[in-house]
Protein backbone atom coordinates (compact mmCIF):
# COMPACT_ATOMS: atom_id res chain seq x y z
CA UNK A 1 0.00 0.00 0.00
CA UNK A 2 1.55 3.71 -1.23
CA UNK A 3 0.00 6.69 -0.19
CA UNK A 4 0.25 10.52 -0.84
CA UNK A 5 -0.41 10.80 2.61
CA UNK A 6 2.09 12.03 4.70
CA UNK A 7 3.55 8.94 6.81
CA UNK A 8 3.83 9.08 10.72
CA UNK A 9 5.58 6.26 12.15
CA UNK A 10 4.53 5.58 15.56
CA UNK A 11 7.18 3.30 17.91
CA UNK A 12 5.16 1.42 20.47
CA UNK A 13 2.37 2.03 18.62
CA UNK A 14 0.01 -1.02 19.46
CA UNK A 15 -0.87 -0.02 23.42
CA UNK A 16 -1.25 3.16 25.43
CA UNK A 17 0.01 6.45 24.77
CA UNK A 18 1.45 5.17 21.26
CA UNK A 19 -2.22 3.81 20.33
CA UNK A 20 -3.92 7.26 20.92
CA UNK A 21 -1.34 8.94 18.75
CA UNK A 22 -2.08 6.27 16.23
CA UNK A 23 -5.74 7.05 16.54
CA UNK A 24 -5.40 10.93 16.59
CA UNK A 25 -2.60 11.00 13.01
CA UNK A 26 -4.89 8.34 11.17
CA UNK A 27 -7.68 11.38 12.11
CA UNK A 28 -5.26 14.00 11.00
CA UNK A 29 -4.55 12.34 7.61
CA UNK A 30 -1.44 10.85 8.25
CA UNK A 31 -1.13 7.38 6.63
CA UNK A 32 0.40 5.95 9.88
CA UNK A 33 2.74 3.00 10.72
CA UNK A 34 2.06 1.51 13.47
CA UNK A 35 5.10 -0.24 14.90
CA UNK A 36 4.99 -2.77 17.49
CA UNK A 37 6.97 -5.92 19.26
CA UNK A 38 5.09 -8.50 20.72
CA UNK A 39 1.76 -7.72 21.03
CA UNK A 40 0.53 -8.51 17.14
CA UNK A 41 -3.32 -9.12 18.04
CA UNK A 42 -3.14 -5.04 19.61
CA UNK A 43 -1.36 -3.85 16.73
CA UNK A 44 -3.42 -5.49 13.92
CA UNK A 45 -6.78 -4.81 15.89
CA UNK A 46 -5.89 -0.91 15.85
CA UNK A 47 -4.94 -1.01 12.32
CA UNK A 48 -8.24 -2.52 11.73
CA UNK A 49 -10.22 0.18 14.06
CA UNK A 50 -8.24 2.76 11.91
CA UNK A 51 -8.97 1.57 8.41
CA UNK A 52 -12.63 0.85 9.58
CA UNK A 53 -12.94 4.63 10.73
CA UNK A 54 -11.64 5.48 6.97
CA UNK A 55 -7.74 5.93 7.96
CA UNK A 56 -4.67 4.24 6.65
CA UNK A 57 -2.48 2.33 8.79
CA UNK A 58 -0.22 -0.64 8.62
CA UNK A 59 1.39 -2.84 11.74
CA UNK A 60 4.82 -3.49 11.74
CA UNK A 61 7.18 -5.90 14.11
CA UNK A 62 10.12 -5.01 15.08
CA UNK A 63 12.13 -4.46 17.97
CA UNK A 64 13.31 -0.70 18.83
CA UNK A 65 16.49 -1.93 20.50
CA UNK A 66 17.90 -4.30 17.45
CA UNK A 67 19.45 -1.79 14.74
CA UNK A 68 18.27 -4.33 11.98
CA UNK A 69 14.72 -4.18 13.05
CA UNK A 70 14.66 -0.38 13.01
CA UNK A 71 16.51 -0.65 9.63
CA UNK A 72 13.06 -3.10 8.59
CA UNK A 73 10.73 -0.07 10.35
CA UNK A 74 11.96 2.34 8.24
CA UNK A 75 11.62 0.61 5.27
CA UNK A 76 8.21 -0.30 5.81
CA UNK A 77 7.22 3.31 6.14
CA UNK A 78 8.89 4.16 2.84
CA UNK A 79 6.60 1.55 1.27
CA UNK A 80 3.90 3.19 3.09
CA UNK A 81 5.12 6.78 1.49
CA UNK A 82 6.58 9.89 2.62
CA UNK A 83 7.89 10.30 5.96
CA UNK A 84 6.73 13.62 7.62
CA UNK A 85 6.71 12.29 11.31
CA UNK A 86 8.15 10.04 13.72
CA UNK A 87 6.83 9.52 17.21
CA UNK A 88 9.73 7.83 19.23
CA UNK A 89 7.77 6.87 21.67
CA UNK A 90 8.95 3.03 22.61
CA UNK A 91 9.46 3.22 26.23
CA UNK A 92 9.89 0.36 28.92
CA UNK A 93 10.63 0.53 32.74
CA UNK A 94 11.38 -1.89 35.12
CA UNK A 95 10.55 -3.57 38.63
CA UNK A 96 11.34 -1.04 41.59
CA UNK A 97 15.17 -1.47 42.90
CA UNK A 98 17.63 0.69 44.28
CA UNK A 99 20.76 1.41 41.92
CA UNK A 100 22.72 -0.78 44.49
CA UNK A 101 20.73 -3.87 43.10
CA UNK A 102 20.77 -3.28 39.07
CA UNK A 103 22.09 -5.85 36.81
CA UNK A 104 23.94 -5.30 34.14
CA UNK A 105 21.26 -7.03 32.14
CA UNK A 106 18.66 -4.07 33.66
CA UNK A 107 20.69 -1.30 32.33
CA UNK A 108 21.99 -2.49 28.86
CA UNK A 109 18.33 -3.14 28.11
CA UNK A 110 16.80 0.03 29.65
CA UNK A 111 19.29 2.14 27.93
CA UNK A 112 18.59 -0.01 24.45
CA UNK A 113 15.03 0.16 23.88
CA UNK A 114 14.94 4.04 25.46
CA UNK A 115 17.77 5.64 24.61
CA UNK A 116 19.60 4.15 21.70
CA UNK A 117 16.52 3.34 19.90
CA UNK A 118 15.21 6.35 20.00
CA UNK A 119 18.40 7.69 18.49
CA UNK A 120 18.32 5.28 15.82
CA UNK A 121 15.22 5.75 14.74
CA UNK A 122 15.84 9.67 14.62
CA UNK A 123 18.36 9.06 12.39
CA UNK A 124 16.59 6.81 9.84
CA UNK A 125 14.04 9.60 10.36
CA UNK A 126 16.26 12.81 9.45
CA UNK A 127 17.92 10.58 6.59
CA UNK A 128 14.76 10.87 5.03
CA UNK A 129 13.35 14.07 6.27
CA UNK A 130 15.98 16.49 6.03
CA UNK A 131 16.15 18.93 2.93
CA UNK A 132 20.18 18.40 3.21
CA UNK A 133 19.17 15.04 2.35
CA UNK A 134 16.84 15.53 -0.96
CA UNK A 135 13.99 15.33 2.13
CA UNK A 136 10.76 17.28 2.19
CA UNK A 137 11.28 17.87 6.22
CA UNK A 138 9.08 16.94 8.82
CA UNK A 139 8.59 16.52 12.63
CA UNK A 140 10.43 14.40 15.48
CA UNK A 141 8.39 13.82 18.89
CA UNK A 142 10.28 12.21 21.68
CA UNK A 143 8.97 10.64 24.43
CA UNK A 144 10.70 11.97 27.92
CA UNK A 145 8.83 11.51 31.07
CA UNK A 146 8.48 13.62 34.46
CA UNK A 147 11.05 10.90 36.08
CA UNK A 148 13.54 12.61 34.05
CA UNK A 149 12.65 15.54 36.63
CA UNK A 150 11.94 14.05 39.88
CA UNK A 151 14.48 11.24 39.30
CA UNK A 152 12.73 8.20 40.16
CA UNK A 153 14.72 7.14 43.88
CA UNK A 154 14.20 3.84 45.16
CA UNK A 155 11.61 3.33 41.45
CA UNK A 156 13.87 3.12 38.49
CA UNK A 157 16.53 5.61 38.54
CA UNK A 158 17.88 4.14 35.28
CA UNK A 159 14.33 5.04 33.68
CA UNK A 160 14.46 8.20 35.03
CA UNK A 161 18.31 9.15 33.45
CA UNK A 162 17.63 7.46 30.39
CA UNK A 163 14.94 10.01 29.85
CA UNK A 164 17.00 12.76 30.99
CA UNK A 165 19.12 11.90 28.45
CA UNK A 166 15.53 11.84 26.07
CA UNK A 167 15.88 15.32 26.98
CA UNK A 168 19.31 16.33 26.20
CA UNK A 169 18.77 14.44 22.76
CA UNK A 170 15.91 16.57 21.65
CA UNK A 171 17.62 19.78 22.62
CA UNK A 172 20.92 18.58 20.74
CA UNK A 173 19.37 17.26 17.62
CA UNK A 174 16.56 20.01 17.39
CA UNK A 175 19.03 22.54 16.89
CA UNK A 176 21.51 19.92 14.40
CA UNK A 177 18.19 19.95 11.83
CA UNK A 178 16.53 23.38 12.48
CA UNK A 179 17.87 24.60 9.35
CA UNK A 180 16.50 21.35 7.45
CA UNK A 181 12.74 21.54 7.42
CA UNK A 182 12.74 19.21 10.77
CA UNK A 183 11.62 20.29 14.40
CA UNK A 184 12.50 18.02 17.26
CA UNK A 185 10.36 18.10 20.42
CA UNK A 186 9.57 16.37 23.25
CA UNK A 187 6.39 15.42 25.73
CA UNK A 188 6.98 14.32 29.60
CA UNK A 189 3.89 12.97 30.55
CA UNK A 190 3.35 12.53 34.17
CA UNK A 191 1.58 9.41 35.70
CA UNK A 192 -0.76 8.26 32.57
CA UNK A 193 -3.24 5.37 33.16
CA UNK A 194 -1.87 2.68 30.79
CA UNK A 195 -0.35 -1.03 31.06
CA UNK A 196 3.10 0.44 31.35
CA UNK A 197 3.00 0.22 35.27
CA UNK A 198 1.38 -2.85 35.43
CA UNK A 199 4.99 -4.22 32.66
CA UNK A 200 6.90 -2.49 35.79
CA UNK A 201 5.14 -4.78 38.41
CA UNK A 202 3.50 -2.02 39.63
CA UNK A 203 -0.58 -2.57 38.21
CA UNK A 204 -1.91 -0.58 41.76
CA UNK A 205 0.62 2.37 40.53
CA UNK A 206 -1.91 5.21 39.30
CA UNK A 207 -4.47 4.41 41.96
CA UNK A 208 -1.85 4.80 44.66
CA UNK A 209 -0.18 7.71 43.18
CA UNK A 210 -3.65 9.44 42.46
CA UNK A 211 -4.39 11.03 45.79
CA UNK A 212 -1.04 13.10 45.72
CA UNK A 213 -1.07 14.49 42.19
CA UNK A 214 -1.75 18.10 42.19
CA UNK A 215 -4.57 17.36 39.71
CA UNK A 216 -6.13 14.21 41.76
CA UNK A 217 -6.22 12.41 39.28
CA UNK A 218 -3.91 10.64 36.44
CA UNK A 219 -3.73 11.34 32.86
CA UNK A 220 -5.13 9.34 29.77
CA UNK A 221 -3.26 8.42 26.88
CA UNK A 222 -5.46 10.49 24.74
CA UNK A 223 -4.54 13.87 26.78
CA UNK A 224 -0.60 13.02 25.99
CA UNK A 225 -1.35 11.93 22.51
CA UNK A 226 -3.16 15.63 21.72
CA UNK A 227 0.24 17.14 23.22
CA UNK A 228 2.20 15.12 20.50
CA UNK A 229 -0.67 15.43 18.00
CA UNK A 230 0.25 19.67 18.17
CA UNK A 231 3.78 19.45 18.25
CA UNK A 232 3.98 17.42 14.84
CA UNK A 233 1.51 20.08 13.23
CA UNK A 234 2.23 22.90 11.64
CA UNK A 235 0.53 24.56 14.28
CA UNK A 236 3.35 24.02 16.38
CA UNK A 237 5.83 25.55 12.75
CA UNK A 238 8.04 27.68 15.23
CA UNK A 239 8.19 25.18 18.11
CA UNK A 240 11.31 23.22 18.21
CA UNK A 241 13.34 21.81 21.51
CA UNK A 242 10.48 21.72 23.60
CA UNK A 243 10.30 19.84 26.06
CA UNK A 244 6.66 19.80 26.72
CA UNK A 245 5.00 18.50 30.68
CA UNK A 246 2.13 17.18 30.52
CA UNK A 247 2.13 15.68 33.71
CA UNK A 248 -0.98 17.42 35.56
CA UNK A 249 1.27 19.56 37.26
CA UNK A 250 3.42 16.67 38.89
CA UNK A 251 6.63 18.00 38.02
CA UNK A 252 8.90 19.09 40.91
CA UNK A 253 9.46 16.74 44.20
CA UNK A 254 6.99 17.51 47.36
P1 LIG B 1 2.78 0.86 27.38
O1 LIG B 1 1.32 1.02 27.60
O2 LIG B 1 3.56 -0.11 28.22
O3 LIG B 1 3.00 0.50 25.83
C1 LIG B 1 4.30 0.30 25.40
C2 LIG B 1 4.33 0.21 23.89
O4 LIG B 1 5.71 0.11 23.49
C3 LIG B 1 3.64 -1.03 23.35
O5 LIG B 1 3.09 -0.69 22.10
C4 LIG B 1 4.78 -2.03 23.19
O6 LIG B 1 4.55 -2.99 22.17
C5 LIG B 1 5.91 -1.08 22.76
N1 LIG B 1 7.25 -1.56 23.03
C6 LIG B 1 7.79 -1.96 24.21
N2 LIG B 1 9.07 -2.32 24.04
C7 LIG B 1 9.34 -2.15 22.72
C8 LIG B 1 10.48 -2.39 21.91
N3 LIG B 1 11.61 -2.87 22.45
N4 LIG B 1 10.40 -2.11 20.59
C9 LIG B 1 9.24 -1.64 20.04
N5 LIG B 1 8.14 -1.40 20.75
C10 LIG B 1 8.19 -1.67 22.07
O7 LIG B 1 3.55 2.27 27.50
P2 LIG B 1 2.99 3.77 27.63
O8 LIG B 1 2.65 4.00 29.04
O9 LIG B 1 2.00 4.04 26.56
O10 LIG B 1 4.32 4.60 27.36
C11 LIG B 1 4.66 5.13 26.11
C12 LIG B 1 5.84 6.07 26.30
O11 LIG B 1 5.51 7.09 27.23
C13 LIG B 1 7.10 5.40 26.86
O12 LIG B 1 8.25 5.95 26.25
C14 LIG B 1 7.05 5.75 28.33
O13 LIG B 1 8.33 5.74 28.92
C15 LIG B 1 6.47 7.14 28.27
N6 LIG B 1 5.83 7.57 29.52
C16 LIG B 1 4.74 6.90 30.01
C17 LIG B 1 4.17 7.32 31.21
C18 LIG B 1 2.98 6.64 31.83
O14 LIG B 1 2.64 6.95 33.01
N7 LIG B 1 2.29 5.74 31.16
C19 LIG B 1 4.73 8.41 31.90
C20 LIG B 1 5.84 9.04 31.36
C21 LIG B 1 6.37 8.61 30.17
P3 LIG B 1 3.73 -4.38 22.43
O15 LIG B 1 2.26 -4.00 22.47
O16 LIG B 1 4.07 -5.23 21.26
O17 LIG B 1 4.20 -4.93 23.75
Amino acid sequence: MSSNDPVAIVTGGSRGIGAAVCRLAARAGYAVLVNYVSNAKAAEALVAEIVAAGGKAEAVKGDVASEADILKIFEAGDRLGTLSALVNNAGVVDVPQRVDEMSLDRLTRMFAINITGSFLCAREAVKRMSTRHGGKGGSIVNLSSAAAKLGAANQYVDYAAAKGAIDTFTVGLSREVAAEGIRVNAVRPGIIDTDIHASGGQPDRVAQMRGQLPMKREGTADEVAKAILWLMSDEASYTTGAILDVSGGRSTLP
